[in-house]
């Protein structure tokens, strides 16, 4: 059994059953999360909770970080109770939040100056994969870092991709979501060009997920457009802000502008804290 005592902070859709999978594999687990209610489920399951994310850094080896965005995470790390209010030498923290490459070589460099580690972890898959502990995580860090990181890694996701030094697994998150979006939105807009010539949705997804054309996120987004019903495993606005982040990156694609444009007027309609997929529901009021 592993011995590094591990701080969570932010238990929303994903921090939620990523944390519980840590404590189900018998870490020890300490939790922060801003709406304090949100802890209850995982001090229940054995979890302690904290004064404050600088009492967590305190007392625990790892801490691990998984907010909505960069504004957030930077709140987190720089605030007056935050994680970085003194030195703490040899400490890791584990930023696996989607945020920008630039947002991650600045906490790199402030970790530095803590003699804090840094490394950017973020995830590709939703809920599900979180809760079955099988998400893709790409990682950004040293070797020696990685080596200490991976048996927690190894609880989370089915495979742990090292892309480069701290700043690069947030590009590659960048780009697979990039794919995300186009995928989500080509599917929408599939499904409705055959219903208005007659097709049925049922049978169109049928013909995409039986053939080449279907894939993972195609099968997992089919029960919600048959329901026409999108809770949230990720939020429409966290695209939004992915796309965003993506253009600011450098991404110049011919479909990045029409996209990020599609999402962002999905937002606007109000369907920001729906499914991604309810991409869907903005395209048929158009
Ligand atoms: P979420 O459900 O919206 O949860 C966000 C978490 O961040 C909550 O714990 C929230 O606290 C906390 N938070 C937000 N602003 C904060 C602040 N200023 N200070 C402290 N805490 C703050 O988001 P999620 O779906 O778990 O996603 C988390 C990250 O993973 C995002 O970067 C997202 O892009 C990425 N991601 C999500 C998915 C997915 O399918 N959901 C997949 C891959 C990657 P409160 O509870 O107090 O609001």
């Amino acid at each position: 059994m592993e011995t590094l005592k591990l701080g969570w902070i932010g238990l929303g859709n994903m921090g939620n059953p990523m944390a519980k999978n840590l404590l189900k594999a018998g870490y020890e687990v300490a939790v922060f999360n801003r709406s304090r209610d949100k802890e209850k489920e995982l001090i229940d399951l054995g979890a302690t909770s904290a004064a404050s994310t600088q009492d967590l850094m305190q007392t625990c080896d790892v801490l691990i970080t998984m907010l909505s965005n960069d504004e957030a995470v930077k709140e987190v790390f720089e605030s007056e109770n935050g994680l970085l209010t003194r030195d703490n030498p040899g400490k890791l923290i584990i930023n696996m939040s989607t945020v920008s490459p630039e947002t991650s070589r600045y906490l790199t460099k402030i970790c530095t100056a803590r003699q804090v580690h840094f490394m950017d972890a973020p995830v590709s898959g939703s809920v599900k994969p979180a809760q079955d502990g099988t998400l893709v995580i790409l990682v950004g860090s040293t070797d020696e870092d990685y080596l200490l990181a991976k048996p927690i890694f190894d609880v989370l996701g089915k495979v742990s991709i090292p892309v480069g030094e701290p700043g690069k697994a947030s590009s590659a998150k960048l780009a697979i979501n990039y794919l995300l979006g186009l995928n989500l939105q080509g599917l929408a807009e599939t499904i409705m060009f055959a219903e208005k010539n007659g097709v049925r949705k049922e049978d169109m997804l049928s013909i995409i997920n039986e053939g080449a054309c279907g894939n993972g996120i195609t099968n997992i987004k089919a029960n919600s457009i048959l329901n026409n019903s999108y809770p949230a495993a990720f939020a429409l606005k966290h695209l939004v802000k992915d796309l965003r982040l993506a253009k600011e990156a450098g991404l110049d694609s011919p479909l990045i502008n029409p996209l990020y444009d599609s999402y962002a007027a999905a937002q606007k309609e109000g369907l920001g804290d729906e499914d991604v997929m309810a991409i869907i529901t903005s395209l048929r009021n158009k």
